[in-house]
């Protein structure tokens, strides 16, 4: 059985006063019926980390190095989010892709990296409104995830979140038979390549537009595992709806 997971993406939102959301977050589900996650911007996450000690909620980053440590100025690698008390890290963002020309290839050794320190990879794939409407959205998944998830993933260090680019921050979210398609291939392709039991464990998330008023509807949908959330997360106030809905 998985159990559930609400994750939220900060972004590059936050300050050290924005801590007392992550408090009041942690002091409004004390005993969760889901996993909670929040990814709050590098600066944050050993405050952040502190404040969760003994808490439901688990603290990530948004991104890391192919490298553990060196002269990478500017870069955070993964033993150093661990180090910070981080425990997950996010990684293949779209804003990551095109931000930073994060290609696939790219995603699966930063993946591969985080998972050899020991953390929970949440990594994302999405289609393009373009490829959504010009081509088959099922092959942009298939290509994303054979290319940017290593060979070293498990149940327990695997998280896939979709998250269709043309949703996030849009207010605009797919049908849910959109989303249910999207999923039900995205368990079979990984049924495929790690066989059923390792397949079957690992947590699918939808992402894009998620919000208390639409959050029931988006976790009916089967094999959606929980949500990665970026706007809605950044208070405790929208986002604890999100993490009731679970
Ligand atoms: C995101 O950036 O991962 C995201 C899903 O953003 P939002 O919830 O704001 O659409």
């Amino acid at each position: 059985m998985r159990r559930k997971l609400a994750a939220g993406n900060w972004k590059m939102n936050g300050m050290k006063a924005s801590l007392a959301e992550i408090e009041a977050l942690a002091k409004a589900h004390p005993d969760p019926a889901c996993d909670l996650l929040i990814c709050p911007p590098a600066t944050l996450i050993a405050a952040a980390a502190e404040i969760c000690q003994g808490t439901g909620v688990k603290i990530g980053g948004q991104t890391c190095h192919d490298r553990l440590a060196g002269a990478h100025t500017g870069d955070i690698s993964a033993t150093m989010l661990k180090d910070a008390g981080a425990s997950a890290v996010i990684l293949g963002h779209s804003e990551r892709r095109e931000d930073h020309e994060e290609s696939s290839e790219d995603v699966r050794m930063l993946a591969k990296t985080a998972q050899s320190a020991g953390l929970m990879t949440v990594v994302c794939v999405g289609e393009s409104l373009f490829q959504r409407q010009s081509t088959n959205t099922l092959d942009i998944i298939g290509a994303q995830l054979s290319l940017s998830i290593p060979d070293s993933s498990t149940g327990e260090n695997l998280i896939v979140a979709y998250e269709p680019i043309w949703a996030i921050g849009s207010g605009l979210t797919p049908t849910k038979d959109e989303i249910g398609e999207v999923h039900d291939f995205m368990r079979a392709r990984l049924e495929h390549r790690f066989g059923y039991g390792v397949g079957k464990s690992v947590r699918l998330l939808y992402g894009g537009s998620v919000k208390g008023s639409n959050a029931e509807e988006i976790f009916s949908i089967s094999n959606v595992d929980g949500a990665l959330v970026g706007g809605a997360s950044l208070t405790a106030e929208d986002f604890g709806p999100i993490v009731s809905a679970l």
